[in-house]
C-alpha cells in the first residue's frame, strides 16, 4: 500500500455491518459530539482492529464521529490501495456521501479497537436543508473538490488510470436553476452594497389620507434603488435579500438618516400651513433585523436629534415578524413609544399569526395588509376578515390604516367599516420628495372617488 496524507475529515464513506449499541451515557465527549449526536440518545458502533467500516463504491447512509481509536482512510483495493489519511478521536468521516447521495469514494477501516458515534442521514439532511443556499453551494463545491482530489490520488496509485476528462469533471450543480439563482443573488448583494456607498438609493413618499376628511395626514417613506446597470429596482427585488444578509443594517441607517432629513422639510411645510400641529407624520419601514439590533433605539434617537425632528412625527412600521422574539419586541416597542414614537403594525394578518401580542403589547396603529383590501369587493370572506380586524382594533382603541386601495368601491367599503386612514394608488402612487411636499395639507379629490 502507498501512503499519502490527505486533509482530515475530507473523506467520503460507506456502511459497515457491525452491530449498533445504543449508549446514551457516552455522548459527552466534546462539543462537536454533543452538538451532532442529538436525542433520542446517540448510537455507538464498535469496530475491531482491522475491521472494515465501509468500502469505496458502497452507498452511504450514515457518517461517523470517532470517539476513541483511529481509522484509516484509503482508496483502491489490495496491493493497489493507497493510504490517504489516519483519523483520530473527534474527526468526522463518511459525511460526503450523505450530503450528495453519491457512493463512497474511499474506504475506511479501524486501526485497533475503535468506537464511533453514528450520525444519521436525517440528522445531516435536516441541518443542510435549513442552511442558506449559499452555504449549500459551498458544501457542494468542496465535496466536488474532495472527490476530484481522491480521483487524482488514485491515478498516482495506479499510473495506468487516467485523470477524468474535463467533460467528466463538469460540476452538475453549475447548470442548476438553484446555482444560477445563488450567483444572481451574490451579484445583487454586491451591487446593493455599492448602492449604499455610492448613493444610488432614494426615498419616495406615498400619501396617507384621513378617510373622513380626505386630508393628507402623512406619508410612508418607501425605498427605491436607481442602479446604473439594472435601472430602477423595486424593493420587492432586494429588500428580502438585504434582510437575509447584514446589509439591511447600513441600509436601515441610510433610510433613517434620509427620512429624518426629509421630515425636517415636511415639517417646515406643514408648520407654514398649520403651525404647531402634532397630526402630521411620516411612516418609516423598519425591518425585523434592524429593529432587533441592540443599538436601534440609540441610533433612532441620535438621528432625530441630528435633524431636530420630533419623535411624535415618526411612525415606525414594523411587521409581526418582530414578535417571534416576543419579550424583546415588547420591550423595544415600549421604549420607542415612551420616547414619543408611534408604532404601527404593518402587513397585519399575514405574518406571525398569533393575536397574543396584541393583548400584551401596546401599539398605535394597525395596518391591514393590502392582500385583504384587494379582495375586499370580490370575496365575502375578505370582507368579513377586514370588518373583524377593524372591529377588534376599534375595541382595543387602535386606529386602522388600509393600504393598497385601488378602487372607489374599496375605499367606500373601508369607510363604511370605520377604517380611519387609507393609502393606495387610488389616491396617489409613491412620489418624489418635491411632489410629496406640494401635497402637504391638501385635500385629495375624495368626493370623486366615493
Ligand atoms: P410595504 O411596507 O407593505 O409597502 C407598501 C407597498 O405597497 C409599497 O410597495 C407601495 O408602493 C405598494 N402600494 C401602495 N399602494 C398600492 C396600491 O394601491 N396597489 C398596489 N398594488 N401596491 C400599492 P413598494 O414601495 O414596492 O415596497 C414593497 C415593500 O418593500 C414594502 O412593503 C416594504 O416591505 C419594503 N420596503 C419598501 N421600502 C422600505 C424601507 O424603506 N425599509 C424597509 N425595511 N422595507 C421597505
Ligand atoms: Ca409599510
Ligand atoms: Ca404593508
Amino acid at each position: 500500500m502507498q501512503h499519502i496524507t490527505a486533509s482530515p475529515g475530507s473523506m467520503p464513506l460507506g456502511v459497515s455491518d457491525s452491530p449498533v449499541y445504543s449508549d446514551a451515557n457516552n455522548c459527552d465527549s466534546g462539543d462537536l459530539v454533543a452538538d451532532i449526536a442529538v436525542s433520542p440518545g446517540c448510537n455507538i458502533r464498535l469496530f475491531n482492529n482491522g475491521e472494515t467500516i465501509f468500502t469505496e463504491g458502497s452507498s452511504a447512509d450514515k457518517a461517523y464521529i470517532i470517539e476513541s481509536g483511529y481509522v484509516e482512510i484509503f482508496v483502491g483495493f489490495g496491493n493497489e490501495s493507497l493510504h490517504l489519511n489516519v483519523l483520530a478521536p473527534g474527526d468526522i468521516f463518511g459525511e460526503m456521501g450523505l450530503i450528495d447521495a453519491s457512493p463512497r469514494s474511499a474506504s475506511a477501516k479501524a486501526i485497533g479497537p475503535c468506537r464511533c458515534i453514528i450520525v444519521s442521514a436525517t440528522q445531516v439532511a435536516e441541518r443542510i436543508e435549513s442552511s442558506s443556499p449559499l452555504v449549500r453551494l459551498l458544501i457542494s463545491m468542496s465535496l466536488h473538490r474532495n472527490r476530484a482530489y481522491n480521483a487524482y490520488l488514485q491515478t498516482l496509485a495506479n499510473p495506468q488510470m487516467r485523470l477524468p476528462s474535463p467533460a467528466a469533471t463538469e460540476k452538475p450543480y453549475t447548470r442548476s436553476h438553484q446555482y444560477q439563482q445563488i450567483l444572481a443573488d451574490i451579484k445583487l448583494e454586491s451591487d446593493l452594497r455599492n448602492a449604499v456607498v455610492n448613493d444610488e438609493l432614494f426615498l419616495v413618499y406615498q400619501p396617507l389620507l384621513n378617510l373622513n376628511t380626505a386630508k393628507v395626514v402623512g406619508f410612508e417613506a418607501l425605498l427605491r434603488w436607481q442602479c446604473p446597470q439594472r435601472g430602477l429596482v423595486s424593493p420587492q427585488q432586494f429588500i428580502a435579500l438585504a434582510e437575509e444578509t447584514s446589509l439591511i443594517l447600513p441600509m436601515g441607517d441610510w433610510i433613517l438618516e434620509h427620512s429624518c432629513a426629509d421630515l425636517q422639510r415636511f415639517q417646515h411645510q406643514f408648520d407654514q400651513l398649520k403651525p404647531g400641529s402634532a397630526d402630521f407624520f411620516i411612516s418609516v419601514n423598519i425591518s425585523v433585523r434592524q429593529f432587533q439590533q441592540p443599538s436601534f433605539f440609540e441610533r433612532l434617537i441620535a438621528c432625530t436629534q441630528r435633524y431636530g425632528v420630533e419623535a411624535k412625527h415618526i411612525k415606525l412600521e414594523v411587521t409581526e415578524g418582530i414578535f417571534l422574539d416576543e419579550g424583546e419586541a415588547i420591550d423595544a416597542i415600549d421604549k420607542c413609544r415612551a420616547a414619543g414614537f408611534q408604532v404601527s403594525l404593518d402587513d397585519f394578518g399575514t405574518g406571525y399569526s398569533s393575536l397574543n401580542y396584541l393583548e400584551r403589547c401596546e401599539i398605535d396603529y394597525l395596518k391591514i395588509d393590502q392582500s385583504f383590501i384587494q379582495k375586499l369587493c370580490s370575496s365575502d370572506r375578505a370582507q368579513i376578515l377586514v370588518g373583524s380586524i377593524i372591529d377588534i382594533a376599534r375595541k382595543l382603541g387602535l386606529p386602522t390604516v388600509a393600504e393598497g386601495i385601488e378602487t372607489p368601491a374599496q375605499m367606500a367599503a373601508l369607510r363604511g367599516m370605520g377604517c380611519d386612514i387609507g393609502q393606495g394608488f387610488l389616491f396617489s402612487r409613491p412620489l418624489p420628495l418635491a411632489e410629496a411636499l406640494a401635497l402637504v395639507g391638501q385635500p385629495l379629490a375624495l368626493a370623486d372617488c366615493a
